[in-house]
């Protein structure tokens, strides 16, 4: 299964991706990861790609394309993967299509999240995220079992850099002029599925399952 979750900052991708991942055994294949654990880890990508990520705006197109060329090409990538922040412009979606047209590997669906603007800007600011695995967290919906620590891994929680108010409102207008446009490009294509994001994690994650069909 090759599955896009598109849906601006905060709609829970992250969140529902790795609940797939779980329930399917495909990777979850996040960009906005790979960069911050390149910035972690001080590599030339990281050192290039850190000043753009804390203003809000997005790394070059071929920048990411890179990565995720090489990523779709590794092994454990074979059965399928969940693509959680990739693609985010047009020429992100045309250098995908090329790619998986190549490789004779078509996506499965695109699945759009909604949820409205308020209800985004209060996801991101009580965001936690886990700085060893990637988990997000919510201060109020959906806290850790211990005060600071991942569930998973028992990671540190931190604050994302550009998880600060100015910052957000950013990202929102980055993604409305820049990625908003990808709903309507797949609609056309007949890839494209609506997911209500709001409400509880669980009950999003089975409306999810069910248009998959990876129910049970
Ligand atoms: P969120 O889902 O909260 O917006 P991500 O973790 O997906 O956050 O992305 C964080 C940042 O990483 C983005 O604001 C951008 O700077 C960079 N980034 C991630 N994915 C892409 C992409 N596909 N294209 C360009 N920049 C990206
Ligand atoms: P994205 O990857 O789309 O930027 P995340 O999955 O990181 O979004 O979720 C953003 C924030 O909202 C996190 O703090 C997460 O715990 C929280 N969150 C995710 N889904 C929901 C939901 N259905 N209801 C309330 N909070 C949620
Ligand atoms: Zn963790």
């Amino acid at each position: 299964m090759r599955v896009i979750l598109l849906g601006p900052p905060g709609a829970g991708k992250g969140t529902q991706a790795q609940r797939l991942t779980q329930k399917l055994g495909i990777p979850q294949v996040s960009t906005g990861d790979i960069l911050r654990a390149a910035v972690a880890a001080g590599t030339p990508l990281g050192r290039e790609a850190k000043a753009t990520m804390d203003q809000g705006a997005l790394v070059p197109d071929s920048v990411v394309i890179g990565i995720i060329r090489e990523r779709l090409a590794a092994p454990d990538c074979a059965r399928g993967y969940i693509l959680d922040g990739f693609p985010r412009t047009a020429a992100q979606a045309e250098a995908l299509g090329e790619m998986l047209q190549a490789l004779g590997t078509p996506l499965t669906a695109v699945l759009s999240l909604t949820v409205d603007p308020e209800e985004l800007v209060r996801r991101l600011g009580g965001r936690r995220t886990c700085g060893s695995c990637g988990a997000a967290y919510h201060l109020e919906t959906a806290p850790p079992r211990r005060a600071g620590l991942c569930d998973r891994c028992g990671g540190g929680l931190l604050q994302r850099d550009d998880d600060r108010e100015e910052t957000i409102r950013k990202r929102l207008a980055v993604y409305r002029e820049q990625t908003a446009p990808l709903v309507a490009y797949y609609r056309g294509r007949g890839l494209l599925r609506e997911v209500d994001g709001r409400g509880d994690i669980d009950a999003i994650f089975t409306r999810i399952c069910r248009l998959l069909g990876a129910e049970g």
